[in-house]
This record gives C-alpha cells, sequence and structure tokens, in this order.
C-alpha cells in the first residue's frame, strides 16, 4: 500500500499514521518528524529549519523534496509506505508523481482526516502542554493552520479528482477513529478492484 495521510495540524495524523503502517506492515514516513530530528544539529540548515517551524512556516519545497526523495529510495519503502504531512504545497505533490512515475509507482490512497477549528486548537494546545513542542504555542497555532487552509488545503481537490481521496472523520477515539480509516481504505479498495 502506498499511501498519504493529510488533515490539519491537530487532526491526530501522527497517532493514526503510526496505527496504519503497523496495519499495513509499512513504514510511516513523518516530515514533521524528520525535521523535528534534525533541527538539534549544529548546521546552517539544521538552524535554519528551526527558525521555520518556530515561526509555523513550511520548510522550503527543494529541502523538502530531496528529504522524501532520499527516504523514499530506502529498501523498506519498496513494498509500500505511508506519507504523513507531505506533500503540503502544489509543488511537492508534483514532484511525488514525478519521482513515482520514474520509480513505476503509484499512490493507492489519500486519507484525509476531517478535523474542526476548534477541536483542533484545543489539541494544539494540550500538546504543547504535554509535549512542550515549541511549535505549539497560540500565535504559532494560528499561523499554522492559516498556511494549512492556504497552501496545503487546495491539495485535497488535486486528489479528489484523482480519485484517490478516502475522507474521515478524526474525531472521536483513538481506536474508534482508526477503525473507521482501515474500513474507508478498504471500500475504496474494492471500489477499485471492481
Ligand atoms: P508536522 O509535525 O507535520 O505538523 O510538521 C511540523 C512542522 O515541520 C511544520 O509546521 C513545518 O514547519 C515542517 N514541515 C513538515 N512537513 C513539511 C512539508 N511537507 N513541507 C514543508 N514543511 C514541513
Amino acid at each position: 500500500m502506498r499511501l498519504l495521510i493529510m488533515g490539519p495540524p491537530g487532526a491526530g495524523k501522527g497517532t493514526q499514521a503510526m496505527r496504519i503502517a503497523e496495519h499495513y506492515r509499512i513504514p510511516a514516513i513523518s516530515t514533521g518528524d524528520i525535521f523535528r530530528a534534525m533541527k538539534h544539529a549544529d548546521t546552517p540548515l539544521a538552524r535554519q529549519v528551526r527558525e521555520i517551524m518556530e515561526s509555523g512556516g513550511y520548510v522550503s519545497d527543494e529541502i523538502t523534496n530531496e528529504i522524501v526523495k532520499d527516504r523514499l529510495a530506502k529498501p523498506d519503502c519498496q513494498e509500500g509506505f505511508l506519507l504523513d504531512g507531505y506533500p503540503r504545497t502544489l509543488q511537492q505533490v508534483q514532484t511525488l508523481d514525478d519521482y513515482l512515475a520514474e520509480t513505476n509507482r503509484t499512490l493507492d490512497a489519500v486519507i484525509s482526516l476531517l478535523a474542526d477549528t476548534d477541536e483542533v486548537v484545543a489539541r494544539l494546545l494540550k500538546r504543547a502542554a504535554i509535549d512542550g513542542r515549541t511549535d505549539d504555542n497560540d500565535e504559532t497555532i494560528r499561523v499554522r493552520l492559516k498556511v494549512y487552509a492556504e497552501q496545503t488545503e487546495p491539495l485535497l481537490d488535486v486528489y479528489r479528482s484523482g480519485g484517490l481521496l478516502v475522507e474521515v472523520n478524526g474525531l472521536g477515539e483513538i481506536d474508534e477513529v482508526s477503525e473507521r480509516v482501515f474500513a474507508a481504505l478498504e471500500a475504496h479498495r474494492e471500489r477499485q478492484t471492481i
């Protein structure tokens, strides 16, 4: 299975991504996690990533695309993968499409986790208090939601028109949401094989 999971910050993508990856025995690749791990290094690139993340904006397409292409070339991705938090811009969509085409692969589905704004803001503030994530304060949360609405939400239409979008209600207990995702993916798979 080659999957993407999309949704606003705080929709529960990371949690669901881990469960979906385990279920289908594929690696979950989170660009947010990759950047969080990177930002502690003492290099110009790490400093740049740290500043961008703390402002709530997006890391450049150039850097992000290179990181993802390197990761997808690893042997554990040959049987499938789940990308969490990538692509986030139209240019990233294009790069991913081209890269998959070059390597004779296509996506099976794009999971869109739906959640309302009040709920995601409440979740992000709670996560900030628990994890101490520096990109989860009031100001950056607002910026991140705005950047998501402007730059990433339009990608859902691209995948919808490509017949890949699988929309799932992201509100509720974690297990309940996972079950919804699995059921929606199976229904999507059946539709594709008819
Ligand atoms: P996340 O954990 O997915 O919410 O990502 C945290 C932060 O990492 C984002 O707010 C961005 O600054 C950066 N980031 C993660 N994925 C991407 C991406 N695909 N493109 C650009 N920036 C990204």
